[in-house]
């Protein structure tokens, strides 16, 4: 009988298990570590022939250099985003594949609830009511009907989420350096979507053109009533410079799933620590802001198509050689 491929998956909740559990193939050996990947753990890779990275996992050049050196063949990303990864240092070293498509929907959707959430304040009254308080002063929203939603990055989200927002009337503006061919999108320069939007959500990737892009310049530029959503990466957004807006009431709101110091932070029960970062618990504290712990991608159907590409992957390179979802270096 063949070796089994021994695929150590790093930082794993019951949630992800539950689904590679089930579509796991007889030829493969899964280990199912909580840690992350990063400088710290590389060496639990001994032994192993894939590593199965998520997103907040640290593959810098020591790790990359630790993957190598422990033998491993091929990583797969169980995530699209791959900002975490330093893509330059791995080319020629090392395999890697990604998740493209899981469900963009997931996201799009979370993102809508964020901001209905947040508009129509259903986080307060949830609160409110479980304690018997019914009066309604300080929840008054407003129409997203005739309000402009602009959307920065038209790629499988943001297309889903321009398509939601048409069905509840409004505008759509949206930005993308590389727009997709569709004459029904109103693409805008980005100055002009900060300036006239009411909404804005952000579904572009982190790179070293975007770290940022939301800072204190372009806060300037949005209306003091805006409502920002991120779902994508958290250093889209200067955190401080966000938290300053919102406090001086120069925004009107912000809905984040994403955070730029989220790794320690998101996916864990801190409640009996002390948070050592003051812009995020100030921000938390704040009745209109929500944030949820990178929780956009977290559905049924897309969990189950996580486990389902990342494991076809894996077994597509040892199978055929070829990847289909390589991520090109
Ligand atoms: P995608 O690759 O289909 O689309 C990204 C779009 O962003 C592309 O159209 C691209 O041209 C555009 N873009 C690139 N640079 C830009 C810039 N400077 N300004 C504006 N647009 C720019 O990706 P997707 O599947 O739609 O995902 C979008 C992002 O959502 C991912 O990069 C990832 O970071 C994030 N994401 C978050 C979660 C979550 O759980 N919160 C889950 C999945 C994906």
């Amino acid at each position: 009988m063949k070796d089994k491929i021994k695929i150590a998956v790093f930082d794993t909740k019951n949630y992800d298990r539950t689904y590679f559990d089930k579509l796991c193939p007889d030829n493969f050996e899964l280990t199912y570590f909580e840690h992350k990947l990063n400088k710290g753990t590389v060496d639990s890779t001994k032994g192993f022939d894939v590593v199965v990275p998520f997103v907040n996992d640290d593959l810098d050049k020591q790790v990359i250099d630790g993957l190598v050196n422990n033998k491993i063949k091929l990583i797969a990303m169980r995530c699209s985003g791959y900002n975490n990864v330093d893509l330059r240092y791995l080319k020629d070293k090392l395999k890697i594949a990604r998740v493209p498509w899981y469900s963009p929907y997931a996201v799009a959707e979370h993102a809508i609830a964020m901001l209905l959430c947040l508009n129509r304040r259903i986080h307060r009254a949830f609160i409110r009511t479980r304690d018997h308080n019914f009066s309604l002063d300080g929840l008054t929203g407003w129409d997203l009907y005739g309000k402009t939603a602009g959307v920065i990055g038209t790629g499988k989200i943001g297309r889903i989420f321009i398509d939601i927002c048409r069905g509840f009337g409004m505008e759509v503006l949206a930005y993308d350096p590389f727009p997709v061919d569709d004459p029904s999108i109103n693409y805008v320069e980005l100055d002009e979507l900060l300036e006239k939007s009411d909404v804005i959500s952000l579904h572009c990737p982190l790179t070293e053109n975007t770290n940022r892009m939301i800072n204190k310049d372009t806060i300037k530029k949005m209306k003091d009533t805006v409502t920002v959503i991120n779902t994508s990466r958290g250093a889209l957004i200067d955190s401080k410079a966000l938290l300053e807006a919102l406090v001086e009431k120069r925004i009107g709101a912000a809905a984040l799933d994403v955070y730029e110091e989220e790794v320690d932070i998101f996916f864990e029960d801190c409640s009996e620590e002390i948070i050592d970062d003051e812009i995020l618990t100030r921000l938390v504290s704040l009745p209109n802001v929500i944030i949820t712990s990178h929780q956009a991608f977290l559905t049924k159907e897309a969990l189950e198509n996580i486990a389902k590409v990342t494991l076809g992957n894996i077994k597509e390179f040892f199978e055929t050689n070829k990847l289909t979802n390589e991520i090109v270096q």
